[in-house]
């Protein structure tokens, strides 16, 4: 494993990739949008204007800046600022509830219909289920890692274990059962899942490290990200860090290579990775991996 990402060295501005390890990075100069500058940081957009008396600044809305990275070896692109736990709290602590929703609104106008859209659920399950029943045997012992309710979790009607694991604390469906990280190490999974989370995580690869001690040889991982549009559409000369010039609650977009090398760093062999097209706009990758055998 990279030295990097073998001791998990955290910092405040990333230096190295949180996939692969490598300090070969490109970046490029970008805001953090005022929504998750205000929920994280308490910090406000200002109007810098003649009052102010600056001879070397010009006028303008001041918002919060940060860089945009790109990795050189696996092509990752990421914010260079990486959450705290007391951060990451901060932002995901009553996510998509009331204060959350009321804050976004303010920034974000028309946020509030976009959250009932989310809420309704997602509609591609059975994509998910086509994906991973090669690799699975029914009735299933499962995990959700980051699960939230379990209202969108694959094969939750052909579960006899169906446990979620979610920093959010929300009431969790009736089918499901909310743990804590000492009953899923104790308990034997045949499937893990772990959608739609490492795009918010500042440190990926700790996330999967924890996973894996929830793991057997048997077990398998269901990793789903989204594939971003920027990254779908890039021709192979594009420098995107150039190109993304905000951040919002997504810190990692990822492509198929840092999926590939964040996953072998961590021990893993990947059964399958595949691009689902969920309609017009949205892509997610889809990524089946086992325990690698030593
Ligand atoms: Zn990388």
């Amino acid at each position: 494993m990279n030295k990097h990402l073998a001791v998990l060295e955290k910092e405040r501005i990333a230096t190295y990739c949180v996939c692969c390890g490598s300090t070969d990075l490109q970046k490029s100069p970008a805001i953090l949008m005022p929504f998750i500058a205000h929920r994280v940081f308490d910090w406000q957009p200002i109007e810098i204007t003649d009052d102010w008396g600056l001879k070397t600044i010009k006028n303008g809305m001041a918002y919060a800046l940060c860089n945009a990275l790109q990795c050189n070896n696996c092509q990752l692109l990421f914010l260079d600022i990486r959450f705290t736990e007391r951060e990451m709290n901060k932002l995901y602590t009553g996510y998509r509830e009331a204060d959350y929703v009321t804050l976004r609104e303010n920034y974000e106008p028309g946020y509030q219909k976009r959250n009932d859209l989310l809420n309704a659920g997602i509609d591609y399950l059975a994509d998910i289920e086509r994906f991973l029943t090669p690799y699975l045997t029914l009735p299933l012992a499962m995990l959700d890692w980051g699960g939230d309710t379990g209202k969108n979790t694959p094969f939750k009607n052909q579960a006899t274990v169906f446990h979620i694991y979610d920093i959010s604390d929300k009431p969790v469906i009736a089918e499901a059962k909310s743990i804590d990280k000492l009953i899923a190490r104790n308990t034997h999974y045949d499937l893990i899942i772990c959608s739609n989370v490492l795009e918010h995580i500042p440190y990926p690869a700790e996330v999967i490290l924890d996973i894996k001690q929830s793991m057997s040889q048997d077990t398998v991982l269901y990793i789903e990200v989204p594939c971003e549009e920027i990254i779908k559409t890039a021709s192979t000369t594009s420098v995107l860090c150039q190109k993304k010039k905000h951040w919002h609650e997504h810190i990692n977009f990822y492509t198929e290579q840092s999926l590939i090398e964040l996953l072998s760093k961590t021990g893993f062999s990947i059964l399958e990775l595949r691009l689902l097209e969920k309609n017009s706009t949205d892509a997610v990758y889809m990524l089946a991996c086992q325990l690698t055998v030593a």
